[in-house]
C-alpha cells in the first residue's frame, strides 16, 4: 500500500474516532481514559500533518504496514513496543489461542467402530493447521476426519484455518459425496481467499463397513497400517484455494479391524535436527509399522516421543499435527 492512500484512509479514521471520544466526552463523568485517547488521536493527526506518522519512536524506522492499518495509533514497531504495547498484544495472541483451542474436535472421540486420537501443536500461539473429526449424523455410524496446512504461519494462517473449519463444519450437514463436499469446499475457500493463500488438505469418510473413502488436496500422503504394513495413499489432487471449477477424485479402500490411517502435516515430516537432517516421512511410516496394534494415543504418544528424541533439543519451527484413525479390532 503506497503511504500516502494508507495516511488518507487512516486520517480519516482517526478523525471519526476524534469526533465519537469527544462525544463520548461531552456525555461521561468518568472522562479519563475518552480524555488520554484523544491526546493520542491529536498525536497521530499532527504527525500526519507535518509527514512524520508511521515512524517508529524508539529507532525512527517505519512501522510494519498492516500493524497500523490495524491500530492507527501505535507508536513503535514490533521491535521496539512499549511494555504495555506487548502486554496488550500478549493478551490477543493468548485469546486468540484459546479460540483456536475451542474449534479442535473432542479427543479421543469415537464413531461407531473407529477410534481416534490427534495431537495439535502450533509452533507460535496459533496454527495454520486444520485438524477436525465430525460425525455427520447422530444416527449414522460414519465419521468424517480432516487434516490441512493452510500456506504460512502464524495469525493470518489461523484466520484461514477457522475458515476452514467453518466451512467444512457447515458442508458436512449437506451429506455431499466425498468428492462433491470437497469441490464445494474448495469454491468458498476460493472466493474468501487471497490468490495468494491456499491449503493442502486430506479429508476422509470412514463407514462402519470399514470401507474408507480418502480425497486429498496437495496434502503428505497418508499412511495405511496394516498387520505392521506401511503403504502411503498417493491419490492427490491441486490444494484448496487454487482453481475456483477444481474437481477431485477420492480414492476407496477398506481397512481390516485393528488397521490405522495415519495422517500428519508437514511439520512432523519436514521437521529438521540441529545438524539440519530432516525426519522425513521413512522414519515416520518405520516408526508406526513398529507399533502395530497399539492404540491411536499410544501411537501418537509414541511419535512425539520418537520426534523429541530426533529434535535432541533443536526448535520446532512449524505447525505441527498428526491424526490416527483406528478401526476397532
Ligand atoms: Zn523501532
Amino acid at each position: 500500500m503506497e503511504n500516502n492512500v494508507r495516511d488518507t484512509h487512516l486520517r480519516k479514521q482517526l478523525l471519526d474516532r476524534r469526533k465519537m471520544l469527544q462525544a463520548a466526552i461531552s456525555k461521561s463523568e468518568t472522562t479519563d481514559s475518552f480524555v488520554n485517547l484523544l491526546h493520542q488521536v491529536d498525536a497521530a493527526l499532527e504527525k500526519m500533518a507535518k509527514g512524520a506518522y508511521g515512524l517508529c519512536e524508539t529507532c525512527h524506522e517505519p512501522i510494519e504496514n498492516e500493524r497500523l492499518v490495524a491500530d492507527p495509533l501505535i507508536r513503535n514497531c514490533i521491535e521496539d513496543l512499549t511494555p504495555e504495547e506487548r502486554r496488550t498484544l500478549e493478551h490477543d495472541l493468548d485469546l486468540a489461542h484459546q479460540i483456536q483451542s475451542a474449534l479442535l474436535p473432542k479427543q479421543n472421540l469415537k464413531a461407531g467402530e473407529w477410534t481416534t486420537a490427534y495431537h495439535y501443536e502450533a509452533a507460535g500461539p496459533v496454527s495454520g493447521d486444520y485438524c477436525d473429526l465430525i460425525i455427520p449424523q447422530d444416527k449414522d455410524e460414519s465419521l468424517i476426519f480432516l487434516l490441512g496446512d493452510v500456506t504460512g504461519k502464524g495469525v493470518a494462517a489461523s484466520i484461514l484455518m477457522a475458515h476452514l473449519h467453518a466451512i467444512f463444519r457447515s458442508l458436512v450437514r449437506l451429506d455431499l459425496r466425498l468428492d462433491q463436499l470437497m469441490a464445494r469446499a474448495n469454491r468458498l475457500f476460493c472466493e474468501g481467499t487471497m490468490m495468494t493463500h491456499f491449503a493442502t488438505l486430506v479429508c476422509g469418510r470412514a463407514h462402519t463397513s470399514g470401507e474408507v473413502e480418502i480425497c486429498n488436496a496437495g496434502h503428505c500422503f497418508p499412511f495405511l497400517v496394516n498387520e505392521g504394513t506401511v503403504t502411503r495413499i498417493p491419490s492427490t489432487g491441486l490444494p484448496l484455494g487454487v482453481f475456483n471449477s477444481e474437481q477431485f477424485s477420492t480414492a476407496k479402500l477398506k481397512l481390516a479391524p485393528k488397521d490405522s490411517l495415519f495422517l500428519f502435516s508437514d511439520g512432523l515430516s519436514e521437521a529438521r535436527n540441529k545438524s539440519n537432517v530432516q525426519y522425513g516421512e521413512e522414519r515416520i511410516s518405520t516408526l508406526i509399522g513398529n507399533r502395530n496394534g497399539i492404540s491411536p494415543q499410544a501411537i501418537i504418544g509414541a511419535c512425539l516421543e520418537d520426534l523429541k528424541d530426533f529434535l535432541f533439543g533443536a526448535p520446532k519451527i512449524d505447525d505441527l499435527t498428526m491424526m490416527v484413525v483406528q478401526r476397532a479390532g
